[in-house]
Protein backbone atom coordinates (compact mmCIF):
# COMPACT_ATOMS: atom_id res chain seq x y z
CA UNK A 1 0.00 0.00 0.00
CA UNK A 2 1.17 3.86 -0.39
CA UNK A 3 1.69 5.04 3.09
CA UNK A 4 1.83 8.81 3.70
CA UNK A 5 4.59 10.35 6.01
CA UNK A 6 4.09 14.07 7.48
CA UNK A 7 6.45 15.10 9.82
CA UNK A 8 5.16 17.26 12.63
CA UNK A 9 2.13 15.78 12.01
CA UNK A 10 0.79 15.90 15.77
CA UNK A 11 -0.32 19.42 15.70
CA UNK A 12 -1.71 22.41 13.50
CA UNK A 13 -0.85 22.10 9.71
CA UNK A 14 0.93 18.70 10.10
CA UNK A 15 -1.82 17.42 11.87
CA UNK A 16 -4.94 18.74 9.19
CA UNK A 17 -2.50 17.17 6.63
CA UNK A 18 -2.75 14.08 8.25
CA UNK A 19 -6.63 14.46 8.21
CA UNK A 20 -6.56 15.66 4.55
CA UNK A 21 -4.53 13.04 3.14
CA UNK A 22 -6.76 10.03 5.37
CA UNK A 23 -9.70 11.69 3.89
CA UNK A 24 -7.58 10.72 0.17
CA UNK A 25 -7.66 7.14 1.52
CA UNK A 26 -3.49 7.54 2.02
CA UNK A 27 -3.05 5.17 5.35
CA UNK A 28 -0.77 7.82 7.42
CA UNK A 29 2.26 7.92 9.54
CA UNK A 30 2.10 10.69 11.81
CA UNK A 31 5.76 11.71 13.05
CA UNK A 32 5.92 13.75 15.79
CA UNK A 33 8.45 14.66 18.36
CA UNK A 34 7.46 14.85 22.10
CA UNK A 35 3.52 15.65 21.80
CA UNK A 36 2.52 12.00 21.59
CA UNK A 37 -0.83 13.06 23.15
CA UNK A 38 -1.76 15.43 20.40
CA UNK A 39 -0.56 12.91 17.69
CA UNK A 40 -2.79 10.67 19.21
CA UNK A 41 -5.49 12.95 18.95
CA UNK A 42 -4.83 13.17 15.32
CA UNK A 43 -4.71 9.82 15.00
CA UNK A 44 -8.13 9.21 16.86
CA UNK A 45 -9.67 11.51 14.40
CA UNK A 46 -8.68 10.31 11.52
CA UNK A 47 -9.76 6.48 12.75
CA UNK A 48 -13.50 8.10 14.06
CA UNK A 49 -13.85 9.22 10.51
CA UNK A 50 -12.97 5.68 8.83
CA UNK A 51 -9.12 6.73 7.87
CA UNK A 52 -6.21 4.32 8.86
CA UNK A 53 -3.32 6.04 10.87
CA UNK A 54 -0.19 5.01 12.89
CA UNK A 55 2.49 6.82 14.84
CA UNK A 56 6.31 6.95 14.17
CA UNK A 57 8.46 9.00 16.84
CA UNK A 58 11.42 10.76 15.42
CA UNK A 59 13.46 14.19 15.63
CA UNK A 60 13.88 15.12 11.86
CA UNK A 61 16.78 17.19 13.04
CA UNK A 62 18.33 14.14 13.92
CA UNK A 63 19.90 11.86 11.31
CA UNK A 64 20.35 8.21 13.87
CA UNK A 65 16.64 8.83 14.98
CA UNK A 66 15.55 9.56 11.27
CA UNK A 67 17.00 6.64 9.77
CA UNK A 68 15.84 4.04 12.67
CA UNK A 69 12.49 5.31 13.06
CA UNK A 70 12.20 4.88 9.21
CA UNK A 71 14.15 1.20 8.71
CA UNK A 72 12.10 -0.05 11.75
CA UNK A 73 8.18 1.40 9.79
CA UNK A 74 9.87 -0.51 6.68
CA UNK A 75 10.89 -3.95 8.64
CA UNK A 76 7.15 -3.82 10.07
CA UNK A 77 5.68 -3.08 5.95
CA UNK A 78 7.09 -5.01 3.57
CA UNK A 79 4.53 -4.67 1.41
CA UNK A 80 3.99 -1.58 1.74
CA UNK A 81 6.21 2.13 1.16
CA UNK A 82 6.19 5.47 1.70
CA UNK A 83 4.54 7.24 -1.45
CA UNK A 84 3.74 10.25 -0.02
CA UNK A 85 5.98 12.43 2.17
CA UNK A 86 5.19 15.71 3.62
CA UNK A 87 8.07 17.70 5.57
CA UNK A 88 6.60 19.97 7.99
CA UNK A 89 7.96 19.61 11.19
CA UNK A 90 9.08 22.92 12.14
CA UNK A 91 10.08 25.72 14.92
CA UNK A 92 10.84 29.36 14.82
CA UNK A 93 13.52 30.72 17.37
CA UNK A 94 13.05 34.62 15.81
CA UNK A 95 15.22 36.95 17.17
CA UNK A 96 17.22 40.10 15.84
CA UNK A 97 20.60 38.32 14.12
CA UNK A 98 22.56 40.54 16.58
CA UNK A 99 21.19 38.75 19.59
CA UNK A 100 21.05 35.57 17.57
CA UNK A 101 23.03 32.72 19.62
CA UNK A 102 24.43 29.76 18.28
CA UNK A 103 21.33 27.52 19.08
CA UNK A 104 19.11 29.92 17.87
CA UNK A 105 20.32 29.72 14.59
CA UNK A 106 21.60 25.95 14.32
CA UNK A 107 18.36 24.85 15.86
CA UNK A 108 16.23 26.17 13.37
CA UNK A 109 18.73 25.39 10.35
CA UNK A 110 19.18 21.77 11.82
CA UNK A 111 14.99 21.07 11.98
CA UNK A 112 14.28 22.51 9.24
CA UNK A 113 16.51 22.14 5.98
CA UNK A 114 18.90 19.53 7.55
CA UNK A 115 15.05 17.50 8.43
CA UNK A 116 14.04 18.07 4.91
CA UNK A 117 17.40 15.87 3.71
CA UNK A 118 17.59 13.56 6.34
CA UNK A 119 13.85 12.36 6.03
CA UNK A 120 13.35 12.96 2.25
CA UNK A 121 16.71 10.69 1.13
CA UNK A 122 15.57 7.89 3.57
CA UNK A 123 12.54 7.16 1.54
CA UNK A 124 13.22 8.95 -2.15
CA UNK A 125 14.59 5.49 -3.05
CA UNK A 126 11.85 3.64 -2.74
CA UNK A 127 9.53 6.51 -4.62
CA UNK A 128 12.16 6.11 -7.66
CA UNK A 129 11.70 2.11 -7.42
CA UNK A 130 8.14 2.54 -7.89
CA UNK A 131 8.46 5.09 -10.12
CA UNK A 132 5.59 7.18 -8.27
CA UNK A 133 5.96 9.57 -5.18
CA UNK A 134 4.87 13.19 -4.17
CA UNK A 135 7.08 15.14 -2.23
CA UNK A 136 5.70 18.24 -0.87
CA UNK A 137 7.77 20.68 1.85
CA UNK A 138 5.68 23.31 4.29
CA UNK A 139 8.46 26.11 3.54
CA UNK A 140 6.83 29.27 4.41
CA UNK A 141 6.56 33.46 3.06
CA UNK A 142 9.79 34.29 4.89
CA UNK A 143 11.78 31.97 2.79
CA UNK A 144 10.94 33.67 -0.29
CA UNK A 145 10.91 37.34 0.91
CA UNK A 146 13.09 37.37 4.07
CA UNK A 147 11.05 38.72 7.68
CA UNK A 148 13.16 40.36 9.97
CA UNK A 149 14.09 38.48 13.21
CA UNK A 150 13.69 35.29 11.27
CA UNK A 151 16.94 35.09 9.29
CA UNK A 152 17.41 31.63 10.85
CA UNK A 153 14.37 30.78 9.73
CA UNK A 154 14.06 32.43 6.52
CA UNK A 155 17.15 31.40 5.29
CA UNK A 156 16.02 27.63 6.42
CA UNK A 157 13.09 28.02 4.27
CA UNK A 158 14.53 29.43 1.38
CA UNK A 159 17.03 26.39 1.43
CA UNK A 160 14.26 23.96 1.39
CA UNK A 161 12.65 26.25 -1.67
CA UNK A 162 16.07 25.46 -3.78
CA UNK A 163 16.42 21.73 -2.76
CA UNK A 164 12.95 21.46 -3.89
CA UNK A 165 13.68 22.49 -6.92
CA UNK A 166 16.70 21.04 -7.39
CA UNK A 167 15.14 17.42 -6.37
CA UNK A 168 12.24 18.09 -8.64
CA UNK A 169 14.39 17.75 -11.26
CA UNK A 170 16.69 14.75 -10.29
CA UNK A 171 13.42 12.54 -10.13
CA UNK A 172 10.52 13.92 -12.69
CA UNK A 173 11.54 11.03 -15.38
CA UNK A 174 10.39 8.32 -12.32
CA UNK A 175 6.87 9.96 -11.73
CA UNK A 176 7.78 11.80 -8.55
CA UNK A 177 6.94 15.49 -8.02
CA UNK A 178 8.67 17.40 -5.49
CA UNK A 179 7.18 20.73 -4.44
CA UNK A 180 6.75 23.13 -1.88
CA UNK A 181 3.85 25.40 -0.15
CA UNK A 182 4.28 28.69 1.53
CA UNK A 183 2.17 29.83 3.79
CA UNK A 184 1.71 33.29 4.92
CA UNK A 185 0.18 33.55 8.58
CA UNK A 186 -1.81 30.29 9.64
CA UNK A 187 -3.36 30.36 13.18
CA UNK A 188 -1.54 27.44 14.83
CA UNK A 189 0.63 27.04 18.22
CA UNK A 190 3.35 28.73 16.27
CA UNK A 191 1.98 31.90 15.88
CA UNK A 192 -0.65 31.98 18.94
CA UNK A 193 1.50 34.81 20.32
CA UNK A 194 1.28 36.87 17.65
CA UNK A 195 -0.81 40.02 17.25
CA UNK A 196 -3.19 38.60 15.05
CA UNK A 197 -5.38 41.68 15.56
CA UNK A 198 -2.94 44.07 14.27
CA UNK A 199 -0.84 41.99 11.64
CA UNK A 200 -4.41 40.79 10.10
CA UNK A 201 -5.22 44.32 8.58
CA UNK A 202 -1.75 43.89 6.78
CA UNK A 203 -3.03 40.94 4.92
CA UNK A 204 -5.40 41.66 2.15
CA UNK A 205 -7.75 39.08 2.84
CA UNK A 206 -8.20 40.06 6.06
CA UNK A 207 -7.42 37.54 8.57
CA UNK A 208 -4.81 34.25 9.46
CA UNK A 209 -5.44 31.08 6.83
CA UNK A 210 -6.61 28.02 8.42
CA UNK A 211 -4.63 24.93 8.82
CA UNK A 212 -6.91 23.14 6.73
CA UNK A 213 -6.82 25.36 4.05
CA UNK A 214 -2.95 24.77 3.55
CA UNK A 215 -3.94 21.21 4.27
CA UNK A 216 -6.18 21.30 0.75
CA UNK A 217 -3.44 22.48 -1.30
CA UNK A 218 -1.46 19.71 -0.04
CA UNK A 219 -3.76 17.00 -0.74
CA UNK A 220 -3.81 18.71 -4.24
CA UNK A 221 -0.45 18.46 -4.89
CA UNK A 222 -0.55 14.37 -4.22
CA UNK A 223 -3.41 13.77 -6.16
CA UNK A 224 -2.96 12.34 -9.84
CA UNK A 225 -4.59 15.67 -10.77
CA UNK A 226 -1.19 17.32 -10.40
CA UNK A 227 1.15 14.79 -12.08
CA UNK A 228 2.77 17.52 -14.13
CA UNK A 229 3.12 19.81 -11.33
CA UNK A 230 6.76 19.55 -9.95
CA UNK A 231 9.29 21.90 -8.97
CA UNK A 232 7.24 24.47 -7.91
CA UNK A 233 6.41 26.37 -4.66
CA UNK A 234 2.72 27.54 -4.28
CA UNK A 235 2.08 30.92 -2.39
CA UNK A 236 -0.66 30.56 0.43
CA UNK A 237 -1.42 33.37 2.00
CA UNK A 238 -4.32 35.88 1.43
CA UNK A 239 -2.33 37.65 -0.79
CA UNK A 240 -0.06 38.90 1.48
CA UNK A 241 2.77 38.83 -1.04
CA UNK A 242 1.26 40.43 -3.80
P1 LIG B 1 3.16 23.90 15.24
O1 LIG B 1 1.68 23.99 15.45
O2 LIG B 1 4.07 24.53 16.22
O3 LIG B 1 3.53 22.36 15.05
C1 LIG B 1 4.87 22.00 14.84
C2 LIG B 1 4.94 20.51 14.58
O4 LIG B 1 6.30 20.17 14.27
C3 LIG B 1 4.54 19.67 15.77
O5 LIG B 1 3.84 18.54 15.29
C4 LIG B 1 5.88 19.26 16.38
O6 LIG B 1 5.86 18.01 17.09
C5 LIG B 1 6.70 19.10 15.10
N1 LIG B 1 8.15 19.18 15.32
C6 LIG B 1 8.89 20.24 15.75
N2 LIG B 1 10.20 19.91 15.80
C7 LIG B 1 10.28 18.61 15.39
C8 LIG B 1 11.36 17.70 15.22
N3 LIG B 1 12.62 18.07 15.47
N4 LIG B 1 11.07 16.44 14.79
C9 LIG B 1 9.80 16.07 14.53
N5 LIG B 1 8.74 16.88 14.68
C10 LIG B 1 8.98 18.14 15.10
O7 LIG B 1 3.56 24.54 13.84
P2 LIG B 1 2.72 24.83 12.50
O8 LIG B 1 2.34 26.25 12.50
O9 LIG B 1 1.70 23.79 12.26
O10 LIG B 1 3.90 24.69 11.43
C11 LIG B 1 4.04 23.58 10.58
C12 LIG B 1 4.99 23.95 9.46
O11 LIG B 1 4.45 25.07 8.74
C13 LIG B 1 6.37 24.40 9.95
O12 LIG B 1 7.36 23.94 9.06
C14 LIG B 1 6.28 25.92 9.87
O13 LIG B 1 7.55 26.49 9.73
C15 LIG B 1 5.42 26.09 8.65
N6 LIG B 1 4.73 27.38 8.57
C16 LIG B 1 3.85 27.76 9.52
C17 LIG B 1 3.22 29.00 9.39
C18 LIG B 1 2.23 29.49 10.39
O14 LIG B 1 1.83 30.67 10.30
N7 LIG B 1 1.77 28.69 11.34
C19 LIG B 1 3.50 29.81 8.28
C20 LIG B 1 4.40 29.38 7.34
C21 LIG B 1 5.00 28.15 7.47
P3 LIG B 1 5.41 17.93 18.66
O15 LIG B 1 3.92 18.10 18.65
O16 LIG B 1 5.83 16.58 19.11
O17 LIG B 1 6.12 19.06 19.36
Amino acid sequence: MKYALVTGGSRGIGSAVCKALAKEGFPVIINYMSREDAALETKKAIEDAGGKAELLQFDVADLKSVDAAVTYWSSTHTDDYIAVLVNNAGIRKDTLMMWMDDEDWSSVINTHLNGFFYVTRKVQGDMLKKRWGRIVSVASLSGIKGMPGQTNYSAAKGGIIAATKALALEVAKRGVTVNAVAPGFVETDMTKELDENTLKNTIPAGRFGKAEEVADLVAFLVSDKAAYITGQVIEINGGLNT
